[in-house]
């Protein structure tokens, strides 16, 4: 079925409600579940640049699951190193639309919805996330309930979140980039560019923030001696953890690392999905989960219950999204030492209102859900 087409057999579905026979429940509103979509540009504040690209933009498809009177949101984000497109994350969901939903009448049969949501293809791991996050929306408001209080987390236990201070000229560092950072108690900072430059930035910020300070080299070290040499020298600059230093492949570097670090060394790249943890523990100190990698909250929950289970240290972590995705990935913050959720405050058109901070620390609401609302209405976004 096109989308235009299941649009029109919607429509058509709620317009029938009083005829016998027809799959609507009460109020009119149909029993099945009922996917749209709609792509976003999300505009940067800032040039973002990391190790290995520049951009000023990102594309999203923002994503409603109804069920008779109850709406779910998601979104899914697509990085260009992840593969995924406007183009490829709009002809899943059609996937998902037409080949998958139409077989589920009841949206707590969560696991056969989403196993045959991940089973549809290899990867678009964005488009499935944002059939997961949505879906969460959907049964954590059918509850009542926020999903952190559903998987029984405590809420004091959230942490601050860093906020990301992208690679850039030294005035612009200085004049724009550390004052927009102020507020939060943690910095996050990519480095990856060489032992000069990557000193010479955490020198630029030192000068004037004494705030601790996360670093993120996205595999941006070539030698193992001289990613330890530089992680001995951030440790002395009040910096707590090291971001995927070397190529993700390279797991006996890693591992060489993780043994004489004295910071605790993350797994981002070179963890995507569940599977990816057990040959990763030994060889780094945690992992970072990020919902566009995993498929979702439902993946998300289950990597962080193994890696704590494995001794690993849990990280929160996002690409560039609106608060939908952002407030997905906070109800699992209970249970990470750190999170890097700022994706939404990176941009300057979130169209979403969801978590909050206070001071720099995640304040969970108990907005049901994933606690998010548009601030229009879907169809104007
Ligand atoms: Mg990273």
């Amino acid at each position: 079925m096109q989308r235009r087409d299941f649009f029109k057999t919607s429509a058509a579905l709620a317009a029938s409600a009083a005829l016998p026979g027809c799959n609507v429940a009460r109020g009119g509103f149909s029993d099945d579940l009922l996917l749209d979509w709609r792509p976003y540009t999300g505009c940067l504040k800032y040039t973002f640049t990391i190790a290995t690209y520049s951009r000023t933009e990102t594309p999203l498809v923002l994503v409603r699951l109804r069920w008779r009177d109850y709406v779910g949101y998601g979104e899914a984000s697509m990085p260009q190193y992840l593969g995924e497109s406007t183009a490829s994350v709009t002809a899943f969901l059609a996937r998902v639309a037409e080949e998958v939903l139409p077989r589920f009448k009841d949206p707590f049969r969560m696991e056969e919805i989403l196993t045959a949501v991940d089973s549809l293809a290899e990867r678009n791991t964005a488009a499935k996330a944002a059939v997961d996050i949505a879906l969460h929306d959907l049964t954590g408001k059918i509850m009542g309930r926020p999903w952190w209080q559903i998987w029984g987390w405590n809420d004091a236990d959230t942490p601050c979140t860093s906020y990301t201070i992208g690679y850039d000229a030294d005035d612009a560092v200085v004049n724009e980039k550390i004052d927009e950072a102020s507020w939060t108690k943690v910095v996050k900072v990519k480095l990856g560019m060489g032992e000069e430059q990557d000193k010479r930035m955490i020198n630029l910020i030192r000068a004037k923030l004494d705030t601790v300070i996360c670093v993120d080299a996205n595999q941006g070290w070539k030698s193992r001696e001289m990613a330890l040499d530089m992680i001995h020298w951030l440790a002395e600059r009040n910096v707590c953890l090291i971001e995927q230093p070397m190529a993700k492949e390279d797991l006996d570097s890693a591992a060489w690392l993780t043994e004489r670090s004295p910071l605790p060394v993350i797994a981002d790249e070179a963890c995507q999905r569940l599977a990816d943890i057990p040959r990763l523990a030994g060889a780094y100190h945690g992992i970072n989960i990020k919902l566009m990698k995993c498929t979702g909250m439902r993946e998300a929950h289950r990597m962080a219950t193994l890696a704590r289970a494995l001794g690993m240290e849990v990280m929160l972590g996002c690409m560039t999204e609106t608060s939908v995705a952002i407030s997905a990935a906070a109800q699992l913050s209970p249970v990470a030492r750190w999170a890097d959720l700022d994706g939404n405050i990176l941009l300057s058109n979130d169209c979403f209102s969801g978590m909050k901070l206070t001071e720099g620390k995640i304040t969970l609401s108990d907005a049901p859900g994933i606690g998010v609302e548009p601030l229009k209405p879907f169809e104007e976004l």
